[in-house]
C-alpha cells in the first residue's frame, strides 16, 4: 500500500514550525507494511490543497492531511478534502454537542464558526479527537482510497494518531501487507567509524538490516526488520541485538528513545548512590539533564556552576595555587573539583567539567575543545581529557554526554 502526506500550514512553508506531526507518523506506517512515497508540504490555499489531493489520490492509495481543522477561515482542509472525493459533509450531532458544552464548561459562548468543527463527511467516518474540539475524519473515494484527516496541534495529533488511526489501519489492513519494525540501538563512549568498524560484519545482513547513524556524543545503529508479523520482526531484531551487544558490550547503553541521563538516573536510584556535580565549561547542562528525569531527586545532591576562578576557590575549595600552576583547564583543577564537590555535598560520586567551549579563550597550548573530566569516587578519581571539535554548543553537548557516560560506566564496573 503507497501512502503520501500532505501537511497543511503557511506557517511550516515559512519555516516557522517544522513538521514534527509528518515525521511522527512516517515512522509508524512501516509497521503496517504501508510504504510512504511522498510528503508534501501546502499553504492554506483551497486550490493548491485541492491540487495536492488530486495529485497524491493519483499516485497513492492512503492519503494523509495534517491541519486546517481549526475555526477560523483559513482552516479549509476538511471542506476542500470533501470537495475532492466528491462527498457531502452532514452535521455530527454528537460532536455538536461536544462543541456546545466544551464553551459552556468555560462560560463562554460558542462562536458560530466553531460549529463547522463538528461536520464529518457523509460517506467516511468520523475519528473522535480526544483532547480538541475538532474530530478528525476518513474520506473514501468512489475507487477506494482513503483520506484520513488529522488535526495539527501536537498534543492532539499524536493521541489521535496511537489512539484512532493505528486501530483503523489495523482493522482496514490486518497483517496481509507484512510490517517493517525498527529499533535503535544507542552507542555510547565510541566514534563513528570505530563502530562501525566493529560491526563492520552485521552491515551486510539483508533481514534485518544494520545501519550507523553518528548524533552529537553518541552513535545509533538502527536494526529493521521485515516479517509477515509484529513478534517475528521483534524476534529478528532481537537476535540482531544480542549480536550487537556481543561486540560493542557496555558501549550499548539504551534502546530507542532511552537517553544517557535516563539510564544514568535510573542506575543511580537502583545502587542506591548519590551524585553531586561542579560544571564549568557546560554551564550546568549536566545537572540541567539529570533533572530532566522524572525520579531524580532520589539522586542528585547538588550541581555547582563554577564558572570564575574565584568560584572554584569559594563554592568547591580548589586551591588558588592549582590555578595559578596549571591553569583552570587542567587535570589538576578538574580533580580538585570533583573532590570538592563531592566532599561539600556528601555524595558517593562527583563529577566534574572544565573547559575551552571556544569559539575564543583558546591558548596556544590548550586548544578549543580541550576539556577535563574527573569522576571522584570512594575508591579515588579518575580525569579523563577530551578534545572535541564543533561549535560552543556541541562542545558542551559532548562533555556533558561524556560526563553522564563516564558515571554509567563507573556504575558498571564499580558499583554493587
Ligand atoms: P492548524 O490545525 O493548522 O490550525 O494548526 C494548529 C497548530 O498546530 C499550529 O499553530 C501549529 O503550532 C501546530 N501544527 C500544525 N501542523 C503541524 C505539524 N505538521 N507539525 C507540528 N505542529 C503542527
Ligand atoms: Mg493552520
Amino acid at each position: 500500500m503507497r501512502a503520501e502526506i500532505v501537511s497543511v500550514g503557511t506557517e511550516l512553508l515559512l519555516g516557522q514550525i517544522v513538521d514534527t506531526n509528518a515525521a511522527y507518523l512516517s515512522k509508524l506506517l512501516p509497521e503496517f507494511g504501508i510504504t510512504l512515497h511522498y510528503r508534501v508540504t501546502v499553504g492554506d490555499n483551497e486550490a493548491r490543497l485541492a491540487e495536492a489531493l488530486r495529485l497524491a489520490l493519483s499516485r497513492s492509495d492512503l492519503v494523509f492531511t495534517i491541519g486546517g481543522l481549526g475555526p477560523t477561515e483559513d482552516d479549509l482542509t476538511k471542506e476542500t478534502v470533501a470537495q475532492v472525493v466528491g462527498d457531502e459533509m452532514v452535521l455530527d450531532e454528537e460532536s455538536a454537542r461536544q462543541l456546545r458544552e466544551f464553551f459552556a464548561a468555560r462560560g463562554i459562548e460558542m462562536p458560530k464558526s466553531n460549529l463547522k468543527q463538528a461536520m464529518v463527511p457523509g460517506r467516511g467516518r468520523k475519528l473522535p479527537n480526544p483532547l480538541g474540539t475538532a474530530p478528525g475524519a476518513a474520506f473514501e473515494t468512489q475507487d477506494g482510497k482513503v483520506i484520513i484527516v488529522l488535526p495539527g496541534p501536537p498534543r492532539e495529533f499524536i493521541p489521535m494518531v496511537n489512539e484512532r488511526v493505528a486501530p483503523y489501519l489495523r482493522e482496514r489492513l490486518g497483517t496481509r501487507s507484512g510490517i517493517i519494525k525498527s529499533r535503535i540501538l544507542r552507542v555510547a563512549g565510541l566514534g563513528e567509524s570505530s563502530v562501525e568498524d566493529k560491526v563492520k560484519h552485521l552491515l551486510k545482513n539483508a533481514n534485518p538490516t544494520l545501519a550507523p547513524y553518528a548524533k552529537t556524543g553518541e552513535v545509533h545503529l538502527r536494526v529493521t526488520a521485515k516479517a509477515a508479523t509484529i513478534s517475528e520482526a521483534d524476534a529478528l531484531i532481537d537476535s540482531m541485538d544480542r549480536e550487537v551487544v556481543g561486540v560493542l558490550g557496555d558501549h550499548v547503553f539504551g534502546r530507542d528513545e532511552e537517553t544517557l541521563e535516563e539510564v544514568v538516573v535510573k542506575s543511580l536510584v537502583e545502587h542506591g548512590l548519590t551524585l553531586s556535580l561542579a560544571e564549568s565549561c557546560t554551564g550546568g547542562l549536566i545537572a540541567n539533564r539529570i533533572t530532566d528525569i522524572p525520579g531524580s531527586s532520589d539522586a542528585f545532591l547538588m550541581g555547582v556552576v563554577s564558572y570564575s576562578n574565584q568560584a572554584k576557590m569559594d563554592l568547591l575549595g580548589v586551591d588558588e595555587q592549582l590555578l595559578i600552576d596549571h591553569g583552570a583547564v587542567s587535570e589538576e583543577v578538574a580533580r580538585a573539583m570533583a573532590e570538592g564537590a563531592r566532599m561539600r555535598a556528601g555524595s558517593d560520586i562527583a563529577v566534574s567539567v572544565t573547559g575551552i567551549a571556544g569559539p575564543t579563550g583558546a591558548t596556544p597550548t590548550k586548544p578549543v575543545g580541550l576539556v577535563y573530566v574527573a569522576l571522584s569516587a570512594e575508591n579515588g578519581t579518575v580525569v579523563q581529557k577530551c578534545q572535541f571539535g564543533g561549535s560552543r554548543l556541541d562542545v558542551k553537548l559532548r562533555t556533558s554526554q561524556t560526563a553522564l557516560d563516564m558515571i554509567r560506566m563507573h556504575l558498571i564496573h564499580n558499583a554493587t
